[in-house]
């Protein structure tokens, strides 16, 4: 069959690589793309915001399943338009995107359905918000309500950070008409994991756990970015809390988006924190995580192909993982999640066996790939547990003396 993928990251090329292993696929595509995917698929110069250029390339070049990767066209309705264009899709549906599309909306339904979260209050005020944090103290959170790449969270600590956030986001407006409305939120303590699961209607398959590392240095220390390393899976969760997790949270979920005809096939993912109380939602995604997805996808034993065909259909796709864990470090552009310089030769691996290197931010400059995005690689292990996976990706980034232009943390899974 012919797949396309949708996205650019190192998420839709870990999904790709995926992909290359399925005895089903003949040809694969990648609209756009980066410097690494144009080696394992034909890369297509289509935006993934362009949803009828998307929906033409699929039509002439008989594409029988569409993947999409990012959670911007989701929001923009590409599922409902490649359905309504008899197209094989597997995303959501944008009235189900806006899960992850609008964080009041989020906890809306959270509060509605009875699926543990932190508590919460949703202004667009500047005034109110201000005279609720006055009310509340710190530590408080502030997270402007639309999308923002991962950026649009304030964690504060004091009561003038919190204020000031408020001023960034519906002042200055930082994060534009995302940060109109703004919810802020109890803070939460505890352990963050995530669990994503395939999801066709009230049918919900989870995957194996991970957890990501989202801010930018080492010890959790500096701004919080799109995540700069994961691993897969995490030991310290008890199998009581992730049963928890699945029945109390991705299940409710799946079956209130049922309830309020919100359709719903693709992945759910479960932005979690591990509080005294059990597991609560700290953020939902309606797409597979990134950078998760790069240390999930490589522990699944099945053809995804073969997996995304059940799903669709209803039917369970029998998930087998492997024992085994994946750690995987992004390689950055210095800078980043401030401004960076683009256009940087990346460093050449060695071939290693269990290592693998996925292309997030990179392109192809005619003679050579180059860096071309904010998070630029993800140096990734599989082996047989997370310390020897951890030494197979350091020992590489060691030998290779990552040259000037990038960084990575060093602590990525300790
Ligand atoms: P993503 O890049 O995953 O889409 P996002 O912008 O949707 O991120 P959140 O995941 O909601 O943002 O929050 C980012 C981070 O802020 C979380 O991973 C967590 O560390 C912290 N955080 C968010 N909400 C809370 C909370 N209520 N209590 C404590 N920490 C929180």
């Amino acid at each position: 069959m012919n797949v396309l993928v949708v996205g650019r990251g190192g998420r839709e090329h870990s999904i790709i690589k995926k992909l290359t292993k399925s005895p089903q696929v003949d040809n694969l595509y990648a609209a756009p793309g980066n410097g690494g995917i144009r080696e394992e698929a034909a890369c297509v110069e289509i935006d993934e915001m362009d949803i009828q250029g998307l929906i033409e390339f699929a039509k002439t070049n008989s594409i029988d399943l569409t993947i999409v990767g990012p959670e911007n066209p989701l929001n923009a309705g590409i599922a409902n338009h490649f359905t309504e264009a008899g197209l094989t899709v597997f995303a959501p549906s944008k009235e189900a995107a806006l899960l992850e599309g609008s964080k009041s909306f989020a906890k809306d339904f959270m509060e509605k359905h009875n699926i543990p979260t932190a508590a919460y209050a949703t202004f667009t005020s500047v005034e109110k918000a201000k005279d609720y944090i006055e009310a509340k103290g710190a530590p408080i959170v502030i997270k402007a309500d639309g999308l923002a790449a991962g950026k649009g969270v304030v964690v504060a600590f004091t009561k003038e950070q919190a204020l000031e956030a408020v001023d960034q986001m519906m002042v200055n407006k930082a994060f534009a008409e995302a940060g109109d409305t703004i919810v802020i939120e109890e803070f939460l303590e505890g352990k963050e994991f995530s669990l994503m699961a395939f999801v066709h209607g009230n049918k919900v398959f989870p995957m194996v756990t991970a957890r990501d590392h989202k801010r930018a240095f080492d010890n959790d220390q500096g701004p919080n970015t799109g995540g700069m390393g994961a691993f897969a899976p995490v030991a310290d969760i008890s199998k009581e809390h992730l049963d928890f997790a699945y029945s109390e949270i991705l299940q409710k979920t799946a079956d209130g988006l049922i309830e309020e005809g919100r359709s719903f096939t693709g992945i759910l993912y479960a932005g979690l924190i591990m509080t005294k109380e059990g597991p609560k939602v700290i953020e939902f995604n309606t797409r597979f995580g990134d950078p998760e997805t790069q240390v999930v996808l490589p522990l699944l034993k099945n053809d995804l192909v073969q997996v995304i065909k059940d799903v669709l259909q209803g039917e369970d796709p029998q998930l087998e993982w492997e024992k085994a864990s994946c750690v995987g470090v992004v390689i950055a552009s210095e800078g980043y999640p401030g401004t960076y310089k683009k256009g940087i030769k990346l460093p050449e691996w060695k071939h290693a066996p269990n290592f693998f290197a996925i292309h997030a931010g990179t392109k192809w400059d005619g003679e050579t790939i180059v860096s071309d995005g904010g998070r630029v690689l993800l140096a990734g292990a599989k082996e047989v547990n997370q310390e020897a996976a951890q030494r197979t990706v350091y020992e590489m980034l060691d030998s290779l003396k990552v040259k000037e232009g990038f960084f990575y943390r060093k602590d990525i899974g300790m």
